[in-house]
């Protein structure tokens, strides 16, 4: 039955200090991360930010130049890949072209020297676990993208291993297919409580996946935290722009004086005066302002606390949402985004004037130099 593959635990993966060299470049630079057992982890992050070299350290492919790391709790910073008993699912390690499926998975038992039965029973039990019957017996050449991916998964989980690490798994999928495959990737980990660390720079896999979204950038970790407190509390210009849709509106902070204590205002370069929230009072300097556009009100902003004229310069169906981009001071432009639910009438055409606000708690103030 599926229960004995049930049975495998998470383990906890620890980094400390993780670094990677090449030459004297630095790939990945001083990398922390403590990940709970059965936690599911993605690593995200643009091309080059140092994501796969991480997981290649992990995984035992690629030699640390600095640091550890262990794996529930023992030091396996030194072990060869083979004795780290990890699943792994990674581009680099396709299947065996000449084995059926069923040899494809049974490998890492048979490299573990298990009994014919026992083999036999986990091949099926995992086939099961990953929802493919029927084509044990066929080779990689004879079965589809999705169930290759599949047959991948299933020989990373047959030896129970505590952690399952994936490299853009399902990169090579359609849209449809990756997008179910999201979902019982998910549901696998929750019966499993295998701990997952998962790799990939598509922001919406990482976010639909995870317990815990860690963002690199130039080989170091910049934020991490579960894929609500990244979207709605983003530390930095960087993560507030790589995950979702974003409005940036530059300028100087200031102070008004008539305003005292509360008029601090962003003050862009075309003269637009915006209100920040407490967060970044009292400070001067350069500061960039960030809307997400569903928080913006478009020709309905009466309540808003801040509002603002402006101008449709563009807009763009995409079904679900309607994107407005609208110039305000025929310089600055922010783009709403209004749901297409029932009852939705288009509110505005292409160069019509309208009113846009939005409340000061939607308002996200990076501060990027401060004078005084
Ligand atoms: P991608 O999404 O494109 O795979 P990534 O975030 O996974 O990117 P890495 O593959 O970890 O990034 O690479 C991080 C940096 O290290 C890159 O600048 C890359 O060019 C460099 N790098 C990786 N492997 C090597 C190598 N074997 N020799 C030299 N430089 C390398």
């Amino acid at each position: 039955t599926a229960k004995e593959v049930s049975e495998a635990k998470g383990g906890r993966v620890q980094l400390s200090g993780l670094s990677k060299e090449y030459g004297g470049f630095r790939a990945v630079d001083h990398v922390t991360i403590d990940i709970a057992a059965g936690e599911f982890v993605t690593v995200l992050g643009p091309s080059g930010s140092g994501k796969t070299t991480v997981l290649m350290m992990i995984a035992g492919l690629v030699e640390p130049s600095a640091g550890a790391i262990t794996i529930g709790g023992r030091d396996v910073t030194h072990l060869r890949p083979q004795h780290r008993n990890l699943g792994v699912v990674f581009q680099s390690y396709a299947l065996f072209p000449h084995l059926t499926a069923a040899e494809n998975i049974a490998f890492p038992l048979r490299m573990r020297r298990r009994g014919e039965a026992e083999i036999r029973q986990k091949v099926e039990d995992v086939l099961d676990l990953v929802r493919l019957p029927n084509v044990a017996q066929r080779l990689p050449g004879q079965l589809s993208g999705g169930q290759q991916q599949r047959v991948a998964l299933a020989r990373a989980l047959v030896f129970d291993p505590p952690v399952l690490l994936l490299d853009e798994p399902l990169s090579a999928l359609d849209k449809k297919l990756r997008e179910n495959m999201q979902f019982e990737i998910r549901e696998l980990h929750r019966n499993l409580g295998v701990t997952v660390i998962n790799v990939t720079h598509d922001q919406t896999e990482a976010l639909v996946m995870s317990d815990r979204v860690i963002i690199m950038q130039d080989g170091r970790v910049v934020q991490s935290g579960s894929p609500s407190e990244l979207y709605e509390r983003p530390k930095s210009n960087f993560v507030a722009d790589f995950l979702g849709t974003s409005n940036f509106l530059k300028g100087e902070l200031e102070l008004q004086e008539a305003q005292r204590p509360d008029g601090w205002s962003l003050v862009t370069a075309g003269g637009l005066r915006c209100r920040v929230p407490e967060s970044a009072r009292g400070s001067k300097g350069r500061a960039c302002l960030m809307l997400r556009p569903e928080r913006i009100m478009l020709n309905s902003a009466a309540e808003m606390e801040e509002r603002f004229e402006g101008r449709v310069a563009e807009i763009a169906y995409t079904g679900n949402i309607i994107r407005y981009r609208v110039a305000l001071n025929d310089q600055e432009i922010v783009e709403v985004t209004l749901q297409n639910k029932p009852g939705h009438v288009p509110q505005a055409s292409i160069g019509s004037q309208v009113t846009i606000g939005w409340n000061l708690e939607d308002v996200h103030i990076f501060v990027e130099s401060t004078t005084d």
